[in-house]
């Protein structure tokens, strides 16, 4: 599938606790782009402050085994006992008007989605250490120790999975973070096979 005069689709993955949420919405703040973010839906229990639409669509497991059978995820996996899955329907109505979609997944889902659109824009956010991922999955106070260190060892298989990406984003810093990929994506859309087709257009004007 091709996105050159529709949208453009970005997958940021990284370990849980690299701070993807925050830096993605230090992206969002900033100006001059068509940025979208596209709500996942998911079986995990609601962590407290999270609203149903706007974090995720929290549903049972029954109903996310339903969507499944019925294709209407562009990708899904299972991530420590639950699933996670991005709206097809929502994702492509997005890109046909022209925004950019954010997608926030991990790796197994991100490859789903480079294998079917291979335009996607892939970035994956590393911590600037493994101490910094571990205070913050510490610091959230959400997880028990076990599910940290779950999350940790989950982290460094994650991380054997990055040459995968055609970006690597260190979060030293959220905002420096938010300003590299909002580099990435202007570079992109000055591709060659991006833009080149708008430029004969012009040209072939009288
Ligand atoms: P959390 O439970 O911390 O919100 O998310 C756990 C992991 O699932 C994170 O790495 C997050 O990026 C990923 N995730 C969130 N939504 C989706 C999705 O729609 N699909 C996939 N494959 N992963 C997702």
């Amino acid at each position: 599938m091709k996105l050159n005069d529709k949208g453009m689709l970005i997958v940021m993955s990284g370990p849980s606790g690299v701070g993807k949420g925050t830096v993605r919405k230090a992206l969002f703040e900033k100006r001059g782009h068509r940025l979208d973010y596209s709500v996942s839906m998911t079986t995990r229990k609601k962590r407290e402050g999270e609203v149903d639409g706007v974090d995720y669509y929290f549903v049972s497991r029954e109903e996310f085994e339903q969507r499944i059978k019925e294709n209407k995820f562009l990708e899904y996996a299972e991530f420590v006992g639950n699933y996670y899955g991005t709206p097809l329907d929502k994702v492509m109505e997005k890109i046909n008007a022209g925004k950019e979609v954010v997608l926030e997944i991990e790796v197994n889902g991100a490859l789903q989605v480079k294998d079917k659109m291979r335009d996607a824009v892939m970035i994956f956010i590393v911590p600037p250490g493994k101490k910094a991922l571990y205070d913050r999955l510490r610091s959230r106070g959400t997880e028990s120790e076990e599910i940290i260190k779950e999350r940790v060892e989950k982290a460094d298989r994650e991380f054997k999975l990055a040459h995968y990406y055609d970006y690597i984003v260190v979060n030293d810093d959220v905002d420096n973070a938010a300003d590299r990929i909002m580099a990435i994506i202007r570079a992109e859309h000055a591709k060659t096979e991006r833009s080149i087709h708008k430029y004969k257009k012009l040209m072939e004007e009288k």
